[in-house]
């Protein structure tokens, strides 16, 4: 028991305005889908929030007809000018109905309130405002002569980050000068059908954003329709290998943006406070589902047993429950799937002999939790040293010399992201250039800018999303 209570302070869903039943959003109209719809639910309770349609194949080929159309006869006609003040419109609606967002998008998902409404949701409007800057500029943007934009983009992202992993597709996208249909996640499907209205507010032209909801196949008839043009796909490395594999020598661009297991290496003068934040900011952010979350603690033998008892410490304090609750840490694992295959890799951990300690908190009668973790003393050839486990769970290994960080921050399949905490400028960039990581943070972690390019090395995947090198995955030529 902490020696301060909180009294709850939870967000009201009262700005909601939910229908019982969504539709797939096809040409800026909600219409059936052919099969039987499916529900969504809020995994801190476990309450259906909304039924859900399921988009068949043929449902797939409705939308990417409406998108194939919309190309044709308006968006690839318009000005980049034009286009710009479209995303421009979105971005401000983003933030009038930024307060809405963030509650559907924690009620769906389980993550603090506080994170949807202070971090995805503000990012979700940069992410418009950013590409909506870019629209009329490309020709100056260094992306050869005529960049020209591909077609028809479809696009299928995961559960941890519903709304800004739209975003992340859909607005550079839009901006290169295509049209998309977008699949959002079968558990976290709502602020997707939410951000359909805003494209209907903001007047788009019918069929330059089309919304598919469904599971795997839905996503795999999308990929694999033969009338788009480009791929961006957000998910797990297992299913990235198989859309690399259905897409090959069709001829269709193709980015992956898949999983990682990044190391946050602590040397002995860094400032151990600030590290200790990162450190719990970089595994506990989103319950840990986050791809570039430093899941791997390296940290220098000689202040290891510090650093760890700070990190107890720090951990004992955090509040796990309702994610609508402004004081909760801490929310909900995102589905019965995810908890089952944490607490299996996690009983794995003990197994291979690594020692387990988990913060001491009252766990919700209902819904999906997991309490943060810690695992000290573990191997690198563990598999909770190399397997992504997408959860609030930390492995802590030790390392002696620069040297031996940087092979052990390299020893693994992926390579998306790594954290680097050390007063010394010199020992950051000279360990920075020898990590083979696509993004590396410096006495910080999970910092993220649209200007900004984000992606992977290895099995994390291929392309960059984020900042000018984003827009090339949208245009002819470009790279
Ligand atoms: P997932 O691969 O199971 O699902 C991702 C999406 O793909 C979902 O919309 C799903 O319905 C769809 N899908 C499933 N099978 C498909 C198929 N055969 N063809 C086409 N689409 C299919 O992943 P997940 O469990 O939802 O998400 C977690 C994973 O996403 C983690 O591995 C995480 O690291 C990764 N991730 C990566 C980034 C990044 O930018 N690198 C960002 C967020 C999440």
């Amino acid at each position: 028991m902490s020696f301060l209570e909180y009294a709850p302070a939870p967000e009201s869903t009262a700005i909601l305005d939910l229908k019982p039943e969504y539709g797939l959003f096809i040409g800026n109209e909600f219409v059936p889908a052919e099969g039987e719809s499916f529900s969504t639910i809020s995994p801190a309770t476990e309450k259906e929030i909304a039924r859900i349609a399921n988009a068949s194949e043929a449902d797939v080929d409705r939308a990417v007809a409406a998108a194939r159309r919309a190309y044709d006869k308006t968006w690839s006609k318009l000005s980049g000018r034009d286009r710009g003040k479209y995303l421009f419109r979105i971005a401000r609606l983003v933030q009038e109905r930024a307060r809405e967002l963030a509650v559907a998008e924690s009620l769906d998902n389980g993550k603090p309130i506080k994170e949807s409404r202070d971090v995805d949701v503000p990012l979700v409007a940069a992410w418009f405002f950013y590409y909506a800057g870019w629209a009329d500029k490309l020709d100056y943007a260094g992306l050869g002569g005529n960049p020209r934009a591909l077609g028809v983009a479809a696009q299928v992202i995961p559960w941890n980050f519903p709304l800004l992993m739209l975003a992340w597709k859909i607005a550079p996208a839009l901006a290169a000068g295509n049209t998309v249909v977008l699949k959002p996640a079968e558990t976290t499907p709502l602020t997707a059908l939410l951000f359909a209205e805003i494209v209907q507010q903001a007047d788009l032209p019918p069929g330059v954003v089309n919304i598919v909801t469904g599971a795997g196949e839905t996503g795999r008839a999308l990929v694999n329709h033969p009338d788009v043009d480009k791929v961006a796909f957000t998910g797990s490395t297992e299913v990235g290998r198989q859309i690399a594999r259905s897409t090959a020598g069709s001829g269709k661009k193709l980015t992956l943006e898949l999983g990682g297991k990044a190391a946050n290496i602590v040397f002995d003068d860094a400032p151990i406070d600030q590290a200790v934040e990162g450190i719990v900011n970089g595994i506990f952010f989103n319950q840990g589902h986050v791809c570039c979350a430093g899941s791997r603690l390296l940290v220098q033998e000689s202040i290891h047993e510090d650093v760890v008892e700070r990190l107890k410490a720090r951990l004992s304090t955090l509040r796990l429950g309702d994610p609508l609750d402004k004081n909760t840490d801490i929310g909900a694992i995102n589905s019965a799937e995810q908890l089952e295959r944490i607490r299996t890799l996690s009983d794995v951990g003990e197994a291979e002999g690594a020692e387990r300690w988990t913060a001491e908190c009252a766990i919700p009668e209902n819904g999906f939790w997991f309490a943060p973790t810690i695992f000290d003393n573990v191997s690198t050839s563990s598999r909770i040293a190399r397997e992504e486990i997408f959860g609030p769970v930390l492995s802590v290994l030790t390392f002696r010399t620069p040297a031996e960080a940087i092979a052990k921050a390299n020893n693994t399949p992926y390579g998306l992201s790594a954290g680097i905490w050390s007063d010394k400028g010199s020992r950051i960039l000279a360990v920075a250039d020898k990590l083979r990581a696509g993004v590396i943070w410096a006495n910080t972690f999970n910092r993220f800018d649209p200007a900004s390019p984000f992606g992977g090395y290895k099995e994390s995947g291929y392309g960059r999303e984020g900042g000018r090198h984003g827009l090339a995955a949208y245009l002819k030529g470009a790279k």
